[in-house]
């Protein structure tokens, strides 16, 4: 008896040569390009997504220890509602769009944007969301027909793992290969000739992939990450303006890429905003966040190590909240450092983690002219009342995504793009972006011969007669 087939396909795509020929391969024969074939491949990781759940959990429990609900918030729930939107709108999204032909195309002429699919695409996935941020740009190469290459982060291995099985399980192995691996093996990936590489994760490597893909001249999406800032205006509620940003400050331990990653508070609202903090901190983790069962761990020793030496290395402000750590359980608690000065260690990099910086602002125009001497990052937050305030920070600043009087929710509007700007990355998807990411939109005209459209045409031949066209 002859085994399964995607066995006999995974243990063909032992190196990375053959995943990327594969790929190209499966492209060219048009097998991914049919919408029956597509649905149906949505439909199999919306299984996928269901019959595995508590797999999915435990996995990601095991890699950040990730609580339950975080990981159906964070996870399951936006993979899910990824794949339904792309089941309902795929038929929409991949037919022809007519478009007016100009005066001189008018008779005779049908003018479309064919939406094809950009080919053979990699995707190479970070660790902080593993699930979500693997199948979210997988359900975009998929609805718009295109064969990937993944490539999941080695950084959460059990997630990784779990991942290349129930891919190579439920999905077409010729057509959506998983490689596993670290520097080396992306490497080896980047060598080869793709379509569209996908990449969300740091910005470091994500020049690194830049370079690559420009040897191909290869289309890019970059989700990157940065510094995301928070103005808080005195006339803010306190109370839930704190409670929500610590919502997203230690939201999977702070390993967000629109993590609140600094506040600016004038002296008038610091009190306040602190002792509002204090209070919200212990709401959601009690007085030991350690021996909460809700509040997650720093991925692995390196990062943890990385946030203890910013957090030591600092020389200014004054830690009001938290501070405590322990390394063998990798847990660092929600810690608040105030007046921090405005060029110190932890105002450096990303933080990633649960530190959260204060940075003491005259006004709001001081709020702004600081954000403005910073890369562009990819959230802003404003917690404010005050529509002109509001709007003045909103005109006179720019951020991948901005949210008034909450963090973190944007990124779950399918509606809304999501992608960076500048430093903080290049296009965006969600919904229909996600679609639009990994499409071409081929430009086609189909002219008729008839003799009427030829009597149209006359204008543009020679000889001119000595005529002279007007506007
Ligand atoms: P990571 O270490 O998992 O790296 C991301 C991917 O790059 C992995 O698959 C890894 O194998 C690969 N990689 C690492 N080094 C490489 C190299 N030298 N050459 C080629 N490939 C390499 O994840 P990370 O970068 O630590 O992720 C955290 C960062 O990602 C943060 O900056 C965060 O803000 C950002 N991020 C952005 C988004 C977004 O949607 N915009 C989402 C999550 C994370």
């Amino acid at each position: 008896m002859s085994p399964p087939r995607h066995q006999l396909i995974q243990s063909t795509h032992t190196t990375t040569q053959q995943a990327v020929e594969t790929s190209r391969q499966t492209f060219r024969s048009g097998h991914t390009r049919p919408l029956k074939f597509r649905r149906h491949q949505l439909e199999q990781l919306w299984r996928l997504l269901d019959e595995n759940a508590d797999l999915l959990c435990e996995a990601l429990f095991k890699d950040l220890r990730k609580h339950r609900n975080e990981a159906y918030l964070g996870e399951l729930v936006p993979s899910k509602e990824e794949v339904n939107d792309a089941l309902k709108h795929l038929d929409e999204w991949a037919k022809d769009e007519k478009v007016t032909p100009a005066l001189i195309n008018r008779v005779g002429v049908t003018c479309l944007k064919r939406k094809e699919p950009k080919g053979s695409t990699l995707i190479i996935a970070p660790w902080n969301y593993p699930v979500f941020l693997t199948v979210g740009p997988l359900v975009g190469a998929i609805a718009a027909g295109c064969t990937a290459v993944i490539k999941p982060s080695e950084v959460a291995p059990h997630t990784a793992k779990l991942l290349t099985e129930l891919f190579s399980r439920y999905l077409d192995s010729r057509a959506y290969i998983v490689i596993n691996g670290a520097a080396h093996e992306t490497t080896k990936l980047l060598e080869g000739k793709w379509d569209h590489i996908f990449y969300t994760g740091n910005g470091m490597v994500a020049k690194i992939i830049m370079k690559a893909a420009a040897q191909h001249l290869t289309s890019l999406t970059l989700e990157l990450g940065g510094k995301s800032p928070v103005f808080i205006d005195e006339n803010a509620n306190m109370t839930v303006a704190a409670k929500r940003v610590a919502f997203g400050k230690t939201f999977n331990t702070g390993q967000t890429c629109v993590a609140p990653d600094y506040v600016l508070v004038t002296p008038k609202a610091e009190q306040k905003f602190i002792a509002a903090l204090k209070k919200a901190f212990t709401e959601l983790y009690g007085s030991n966040p350690q021996k909460s069962a809700d509040y997650g761990r720093i991925i692995n020793h390196r990062h943890f190590h990385r946030l203890s030496k910013v957090l030591d290395e600092n020389k200014s402000g004054e830690v009001v909240i938290g501070g405590q750590s322990d390394e063998q359980d990798l847990y660092i608690a929600p810690t608040v450092i105030a007046n921090v000065d405005r060029d110190d260690k932890l105002m450096e990099d990303e933080l990633f983690g649960p530190l959260l910086p204060m940075i003491r602002v005259a006004d709001v125009d001081d709020a702004i002219e600081y954000i403005n001497s910073r890369d562009e990052p990819l959230a802003l937050y404003v917690f404010s009342t005050n529509k002109k305030l509001v709007n003045k920070v909103m005109d006179s600043t720019r951020s991948g995504g901005i949210l008034v009087n909450d963090t973190l929710m944007h990124v779950a509007e399918g509606n809304l793009p999501f992608g960076g700007t500048g430093p903080s990355g290049m296009g965006s998807y969600h919904g229909k972006r996600s679609f639009d990411a990994f499409t071409h939109e081929r430009s086609t005209m189909i002219k008729d011969l008839s003799p009427a459209a030829e009597a149209v045409m006359a204008v543009r031949y020679a000889p001119y007669n000595n005529t002279n066209l007007t506007l």
